[in-house]
């Protein structure tokens, strides 16, 4: 494989490293609380999208979430999980990204955040950019760099 050089990194696109949408795992805005944690322990993720039956991004749902809604004074009351619906429970407030945004918009951007949805300009739901994508890249290009310049050479720095 090629050395990765710094403008080949920030001319990388959020589109070249997301996943697409099809392999995202995701619940329905009016899906029962039962199903986002089936969907959630199943697939073995703490927080995924929430999406509409068109196909845009509504916000996310997680496992704490859930189980806050459930935690009763003294037990888990699990009856709630098929009476709440994902809608009442999710968090509306969702950090996303364009397929278009570059390597250094999005590296800021996963600095706070395990992963970042992608939309288009109608707030279609594209895929995911998790921060794992983007240290996989960095680790690369950084790696390389020491070896190629053991000596702390900057020439290409
Ligand atoms: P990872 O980089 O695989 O640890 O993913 C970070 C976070 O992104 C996970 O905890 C999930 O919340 C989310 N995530 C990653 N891959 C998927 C996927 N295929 N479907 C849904 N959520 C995902």
């Amino acid at each position: 494989m090629a050395k990765l050089e710094l403008q080949e990194l920030t001319g990388i696109t959020v589109e070249d490293l997301m996943i697409e949408s099809e392999k995202v795992a995701h619940v329905q805005l009016n899906n029962p609380l039962e199903h986002a944690l089936l969907v959630l322990v199943k697939s073995g993720y703490s927080v995924i999208p929430v999406l509409d039956h068109t196909y845009r991004l509504q916000g996310m749902i997680s496992k704490t979430a859930i189980l806050n809604e459930v935690l009763g004074m003294e037990r888990f009351e699990m009856e709630k999980l098929s009476e709440i619906k994902v809608s009442e429970t999710m968090l509306l407030d969702v950090p996303v990204l364009k397929k278009s945004d570059s390597f250094l918009t999005a590296l800021k951007a996963v600095v706070n955040h395990a992963f970042l949805c992608v939309l288009d300009e109608e707030g279609y739901f594209e895929g995911i950019l998790t921060r794992r994508a983007i240290l996989k890249k960095m680790n690369r290009y950084l790696h390389e760099q020491v070896h190629y310049h053991p000596t702390g050479d900057k020439t290409n720095v």
